[in-house]
């Protein structure tokens, strides 16, 4: 039995105002996606990777992989629409030895060995699912129309990172599953009642959205 990782590359990164996909960016001179790629690639934990590429960029996936020495890379597909349809189309790929699947986003390069260690050692106590996660700093608020209609209770909330680990079988029912509105895959473990719990996350995994984060996410390195 082994660990899949799926590697979520397919997002369209308009924000970062580039012709080419945000996993095609220049991080030090090398495509975002290489610095993720080449850390599952390196991890004792993952056997297995799947490369969710841009449509119409999995060949260039292929050959970024293929220029790490990646051993490991058993799939490339190209992505869907959303983030939760990408995730679909990268589990469809994975192979029936599976026993946990992680999923991690090609647009949090700096991807900590241990985390992935914390994630999967919180399914072998017993979960279905374990993400990383860090309080917040700032107060919640939601807003409608303008006006404040609620304050939430800071001390119940965490923002959430990847990579997420899931029990195999449970990840493939939740995205067989309705894929609407769902921003991470928990979300979708969670609507099927799965028990998904928290480890602690990472300052490191930020998200990699506009330019100013390139150049943090390269200060990093
Ligand atoms: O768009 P966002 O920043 O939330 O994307 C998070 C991750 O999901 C990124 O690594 C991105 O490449 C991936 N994604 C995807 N397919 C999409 C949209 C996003 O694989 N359609």
């Amino acid at each position: 039995m082994s660990v899949w990782a799926v590697l979520a590359a397919a997002g369209r990164g308009e924000r970062l105002g580039s012709d080419r996909p945000k996993a095609f960016a220049k991080l030090r001179e090398r495509p975002l996606l290489a610095e993720s790629l080449e850390r599952l690639e390196a991890s004792d934990w993952i056997d297995e990777i799947v490369i969710v590429a841009p449509p119409g960029w999995e060949e260039p996936s292929i050959l970024v992989a293929e220029e790490l020495g990646c051993a490991k890379v058993s799939a490339c597909v190209g992505g869907g629409e959303t983030r939760a349809e990408s995730v679909r189309a990268g589990v469809a790929e994975v192979g029936g030895d599976a026993a946990v699947i992680v999923v991690h986003d090609a647009a949090r390069p700096v991807l900590p060995d241990e985390v992935i260690g914390r994630v999967l050692t919180a399914l072998n106590e017993g979960w279905d699912g374990a993400v990383p996660a860090l309080p917040l700093a700032d107060t919640v608020k939601r807003v409608r129309g303008g006006q404040i209609v609620e304050t939430l209770p800071r001390d119940e909330l965490v923002a959430v990172q990847t990579p997420q680990a899931f029990l195999a079988p449970v990840l493939r029912d939740a995205v067989a599953g309705e894929l609407a509105g769902a921003t991470d895959c928990a979300s979708l473990v969670e609507a099927r009642g799965g028990r998904v719990t928290t480890v602690p996350g990472d300052s490191r995994l930020v998200k990699v959205t506009d330019a100013a984060d390139l150049e943090f996410v390269a200060s990093l390195l």
